[in-house]
This record gives structure tokens, C-alpha cells and sequence, in this order.
């Protein structure tokens, strides 16, 4: 019997999952899969590492199912796949490890009371992402689980890039930038050598396009800096968060509209980035296809901010010598690739248009001082090779 890790990325509205296969030291996707929409015409889907469904199910528009629901179904559909298997560990993202967790950790009870301590600095994440860990703590106690964390990778950035200019007080209690989607970061960094080692050995910017986006700074592989920072809203607008505000907002819509911190909350994460400028959708593939002047405009404030962090990431580093393009969008859309490195050109990226078109991975021109590249981000992969690590030692 083969022994199986299962990877677990539990969101505010989908949990993913991958089940992988291990003899001890290499990994191999078994099947993978998710529950979307939870609480709205919910889906399950799993599928085969070719792609091909195993197993699916609707319930239905307007359905609620909920975290724990679609928890129980998708351990029924589990059971019948590790009927064969034997399961050694689950590995589960979690957005926050806050100053104490900088590394993979066996989660037990006061482990998990850290980090549910972490929930007000990623309340859109992390309060889910602990949710499948508490269940399997009291359903299989014995059962080992490791928590990896998105802010983990840029433990090792400067202190200076860390700091905000506030007092030290507040400094030592945590408030400083940590930076999210490190599981991408460091999975794009293991395999860019493959791509181009002079990227790989010199200065990149990694661009983590999704529902939530963020860019990085690699040197060798490290990361020196990236554009989120105490929490997840900071950075480049996103599909519904508004990325960076000047905080004198908050005090104006604190004291002049009456707002609590629930209110902002809600408006900061869940109804402003490209949606609430948009007033349409903050899909990306929405917007494209839409024709209205709101939507473009969407766009092109998205495009705006990643023009001038670029600036920004590249001024930190010194120099550049790649890029690289991941998530849904950086990984899916053209037009977007197009239009970052074309507003890039005055740092010496020439694109490939036809090789962009395509989806690359290469999709500069021969003759571009910067290489640009679109690497499939696999943050699941990262969390088994963490849990995998964690296990063996
Ligand atoms: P998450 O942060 O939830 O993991 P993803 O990385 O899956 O998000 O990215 C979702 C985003 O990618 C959405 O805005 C979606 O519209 C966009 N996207 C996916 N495929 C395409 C495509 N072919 N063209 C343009 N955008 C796309």
C-alpha cells in the first residue's frame, strides 16, 4: 500500500484539494479536485492528473453547503479513494504565521489557538483555512497535520523593507510588512533554473495574478521584497480587495460616513478592486469580454498599479533580469501579459507577441536585455514537499 498526503487550500468560498502519492521522496498527484461555490449553486469536481473527471456532483442554484458540508462530502469521496492508499499526513495552507511561525509546523491544539489568534490579519483566509485542521483534529487526532505558510518565504526580507514608519512600540507587537502568496514565490523560485538560470541566479519579478495578486522580488531565489504587506489588502488592486489606500481613507470613512471596522472591513475586502471599481465583476475574464468604459477603466487602474510596483521592485533589487508571469490571470491572459510588458518596455523587455499569444513559457524576443516567462504556479506541490519534509523528520 502506497502511502498519500493530502493537501488542503480551504477559501472563503471553495476548498481545494490534492492527493498525492509518496515513496518517501518523490511525489506524484493521484487525483485532485475542489468544492466551489459553497454557498451558491455548489460543485464538486475531481478529477484524475490527465484531467479527466473521477467524480462530480451539483447541488444545485441557491443551495447553501458550507465549509463543513462540503468537508463531510468530500471525506466520502476520500475514503473511497484512500481505500487504497494509506494516508500519512494532511498539509494545509494557511495565509498567516504571523512573528512566531516562519516555517512548516505540526499543528496541535496550541498551535492551532496561535493561529487562531492570526484571523484578524486575514480574515478573508485564514478563519477557513484553520477550519478543515479543526475538523481533523477532533475526527483523526492522530493523524499528523502541517501548516504552511504564505508568508513564510519572506521570512529573510531586510528590516527596512519590513518596517513601517510607525512607532516601536507597535513595531515589536507585530505591525510590519510580511508579505502573502510565498508558497507560489518559492514554488515559481525551485523551478525557475529550469526556465532560465540566469534569472534564476539574478534579480526577478514574480507576478502572482489571480483573484488575489501580489508581485515579488526574487535575488537567487530569495524573496527581497513584494507588494503585500500586514495583511493580504495590500499591493495591486484585486478581484474584490482594493490593494493600496492611503490610510487617511479609513479616518475620513471612520469619521465622516460612520463606518466600524466591520463596515470597512466588508468595503476594503469584499466589494472594491476590480469589482468595485467596475461596479461590474472582479473576474477578470468579465471584464475582458464586457464592453463597457467601466470595465476598461478597471483594467487599466490594474495595469497602473502593476506599472508602477514593477518600477518599484526593480528599483529595490537595482536592476532586473526577468519576469515571470503566474495565477489565473498571469498564467491565462494574453492581452494582460501583453500590456505589462509593453508598459515595461523602458526596462528593456521586448515581448514575443506571437510566443505571448501562445502562452510561452518563453514570451520575449530573442534579442530582450529582460527575459518575461508564464510558469504555472503549483502552491499544492509546495505544500506536499513541505509535508513531505515535516514528516520524514
Ligand atoms: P485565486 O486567487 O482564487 O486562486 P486564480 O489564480 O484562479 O484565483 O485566478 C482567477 C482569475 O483568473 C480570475 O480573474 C479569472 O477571470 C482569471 N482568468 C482565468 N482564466 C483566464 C483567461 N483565460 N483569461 C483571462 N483571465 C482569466
Amino acid at each position: 500500500m502506497k502511502d498519500a498526503i493530502l493537501v488542503l487550500n480551504a477559501g472563503s468560498s471553495s476548498i481545494k484539494f490534492s492527493l498525492f502519492t509518496t515513496d518517501g521522496i518523490a511525489l506524484d498527484l493521484d487525483c485532485k479536485g475542489q468544492i466551489e461555490s459553497l454557498f451558491d449553486d455548489p460543485h464538486f469536481i475531481a478529477s484524475n492528473p490527465q484531467g479527466n473527471p473521477l467524480s462530480e456532483k451539483h447541488w444545485g442554484k441557491g443551495f447553501q453547503l458550507g465549509h463543513s458540508k462540503a468537508l463531510e462530502h468530500l471525506n466520502l469521496f476520500l475514503a473511497q479513494e484512500l481505500s487504497h492508499l494509506r494516508l500519512i499526513a494532511a498539509g494545509h495552507r494557511v495565509v498567516h504565521g504571523g512573528t512566531q511561525h516562519w516555517g512548516p509546523i505540526r499543528i496541535d491544539q496550541s498551535v492551532l489557538t496561535t493561529l487562531q489568534a492570526l484571523c484578524p490579519l486575514a480574515p478573508l483566509h485564514q478563519p477557513h483555512n484553520l477550519l478543515p485542521v479543526r475538523l481533523l483534529l477532533a475526527q483523526q487526532p492522530e493523524l499528523v497535520q502541517i501548516a504552511c505558510f504564505d508568508t513564510a518565504f519572506h521570512q529573510g526580507n531586510d528590516e527596512l523593507v519590513q518596517t513601517f514608519a510607525i512607532p516601536l512600540e507597535l513595531r515589536q507587537a507585530g505591525v510590519r510588512r510580511y508579505g502573502f502568496h510565498g508558497l507560489s514565490y518559492e514554488y515559481i523560485a525551485s523551478v525557475l533554473p529550469q526556465y532560465d538560470v540566469q534569472a534564476a541566479s539574478g534579480r526577478t519579478i514574480v507576478l502572482h495574478l489571480g483573484n488575489g495578486s501580489s508581485m515579488c522580488a526574487l535575488v537567487q531565489g530569495r524573496s527581497v521584497a513584494s507588494t503585500m504587506g500586514f495583511t493580504a489588502l495590500d499591493g495591486l488592486p484585486m478581484g474584490t480587495r482594493c490593494g493600496a489606500i492611503d490610510p487617511g481613507v479609513l479616518l475620513y470613512l471612520m469619521r465622516e460616513r460612520g463606518m466600524n471596522a466591520d463596515a470597512i472591513e466588508k468595503l476594503l475586502y469584499t466589494q472594491s478592486g476590480l469589482l468595485g471599481v467596475s461596479g461590474i465583476s472582479g473576474d477578470m475574464r468579465t471584464l475582458l469580454a464586457s464592453q463597457e468604459p467601466a470595465a476598461e477603466f478597471a483594467i487599466d487602474l490594474y495595469l497602473h498599479r502593476i506599472r508602477r510596483e514593477i518600477g518599484s521592485l526593480a528599483a529595490q533589487m537595482g536592476g532586473l533580469d526577468a519576469i515571470v508571469f503566474t495565477a489565473g490571470i498571469g498564467e491565462n491572459c494574453a492581452p494582460i501579459r501583453a500590456r505589462v510588458m509593453n508598459d515595461s518596455g523602458w526596462l528593456g523587455i521586448r515581448p514575443n507577441q506571437a510566443a505571448n499569444r501562445l502562452g510561452g513559457p518563453r514570451i520575449s524576443a530573442a534579442n530582450s536585455r529582460i527575459s518575461a516567462w508564464t510558469i504555472p504556479t503549483n502552491e499544492e506541490l509546495m505544500i506536499a514537499r513541505h509535508t513531505l519534509k515535516a514528516v520524514r523528520r
